[in-house]
């Protein structure tokens, strides 16, 4: 078993470094770098991106043809990891989420050159912003989309007609580019249908963006209410039917780019933990000294690295063709808790500067929580494990 990175990842995996170290992590010290919802500011966000296309830097999911690196999927890990040490490298590098999920399934489902041209490109090219809507109030679709969803999709000759509500909705205030879920029929297996529509159609609307705990992703997370927008049958993606199967087409990989990110985000977490107790004196010796405080720092690193294993086993499987759905649950599960312990831990050393706005640590606490409910929550991908294992018994962890 080689756990080492190739040469050519390994030289990228320190270009990212450094262009995040130089270029990004200075705006975060700059209130003037965010918007109202403390992200970076879109106008700043522009400029930044043409930077790290120029670096080369640009894209890593996406094939070199459409202007991306072609990187393999343990190869993103690697530069995923080191773009998320700054709350900004993964939306300047063009590989946050949804965009980045959104990339990856329509280059795998997209049927045609000209298709990709339209609906892909431009979200690699940085020219548009994508969403992904599938998620309703109650009672509608949300852990169970395929027992629960009620966005209807009714076919009428080459067009299908859609009505319903759609809420948590990453990106939607600024997205052109929007891959739907409804449902086509009551089959519980193939019930629901994916489509692709443009903002400027006209049947649907933004009634709100939902107030959060923020940080939001640009675009916030917003309701949108549909009620007659038309999609042409060319604007469907697979089959009638095959909607479930899309979703998990997009999860898995986007799931897994989560825990890349995410990974990211705890390092930085214990970097400015570190900093601060290593100068840091109380009761006549540095914080870092203490025993108590040297136990909390090793212990998120063994989670740190524990997440980092399982990121990478889950990766490796997705470049052996398996579609490594129980290693992504388990993954995600667990890197989920990891930032968290490593933002509440980051916080709790550095005290009531840990609190403040000060660091970085009260955004990353905050984004931190929704780290468990997004794209599958935790209990969720518990109970897949537990089927798997009544599936599996001891099988459930071979290695082949
Ligand atoms: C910041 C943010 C961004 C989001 N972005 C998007 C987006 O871009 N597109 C989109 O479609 N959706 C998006 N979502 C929605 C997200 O995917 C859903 O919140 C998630 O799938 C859970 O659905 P729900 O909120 O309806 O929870 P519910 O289904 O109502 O579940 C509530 C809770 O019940 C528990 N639970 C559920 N099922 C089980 C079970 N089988 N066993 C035990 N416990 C269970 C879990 O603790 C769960 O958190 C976003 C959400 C957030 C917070």
């Amino acid at each position: 078993m080689d756990f080492s990175l190739s040469p050519e990842t390994e030289e990228l995996r320190l270009k990212v470094r450094d262009f995040i170290a130089n270029e990004v992590m200075p705006l975060e010290t700059d209130p003037d770098s965010f918007n109202e919802y403390h992200n970076i500011k879109l106008s700043l966000l522009g400029e930044m991106r043409a930077k790290a296309r120029a670096a080369g830097l640009w894209a890593p999911q996406m094939p070199k043809e459409r202007g991306g690196l072609g990187l393999t999927v343990t190869g993103w890990a690697a530069f995923y990891e080191e773009a998320s040490r700054s709350i900004f490298g993964a939306v300047i590098l063009n590989c946050q989420a949804p965009d980045d999920g959104n990339m990856s399934v329509l280059n795998k489902v997209l049927a045609s050159d000209t298709l990709k041209d339209k609906w892909l490109q431009p979200i690699i090219d940085g020219d548009v912003r994508s969403a992904f809507v599938m998620t309703e109030p109650s009672p509608g679709s949300g852990s169970d989309p395929g027992g629960m969803m009620l966005t209807k999709a009714e076919r009428k000759n080459d067009r299908y007609v859609i009505s319903g509500r759609k809420w948590f909705i990453s990106g939607a205030q600024v997205a052109s580019h929007f891959i739907l879920c409804a449902r086509t029929s009551d089959d519980p297996r193939r019930g629901l249908t994916a489509f692709m529509f443009h903002k400027d159609d006209p049947g649907w609307r933004v009634v709100r963006r939902i107030p959060t705990m923020g940080p939001d992703e640009h675009g916030g997370t917003c309701e949108l209410e549909f009620d007659g927008l038309e999609i042409p049958i060319e604007h469907r993606l697979l089959e009638e039917g095959d909607g479930l199967r899309l979703t998990q087409i997009r999860l898995g990989p986007a799931r897994l780019t989560h825990c890349m990110r995410w990974l990211g985000l705890a390092k930085r977490c214990m970097e400015i933990a570190s900093e601060y107790v290593e100068a840091r004196e109380a009761f006549g010796s540095k914080l870092a000294e203490r025993e108590s405080v040297r136990m909390m720092l090793g212990d998120v690193a063994k989670d740190i690295h524990v997440g980092r294993l399982l990121t990478m086993h889950a990766a490796w499987k997705f470049d052996q063709g398996d579609k490594a759905q129980k290693e992504v649950s388990i993954a995600k599960i667990q890197v989920a808790d990891v930032l968290h312990k490593a933002a509440d831990v980051g916080v709790q050393l550095c005290g009531a500067k840990g609190y403040s706005t000060d660091t970085l640590l009260e955004w990353i606490y905050r984004y931190a929580r929704c780290a468990r409910l997004v794209d599958g929550a935790s209990e969720v991908h518990k109970m897949v494990l537990a089927r798997y294992y009544a599936k599996l018994g001891n099988d459930f962890w071979s290695w082949g």
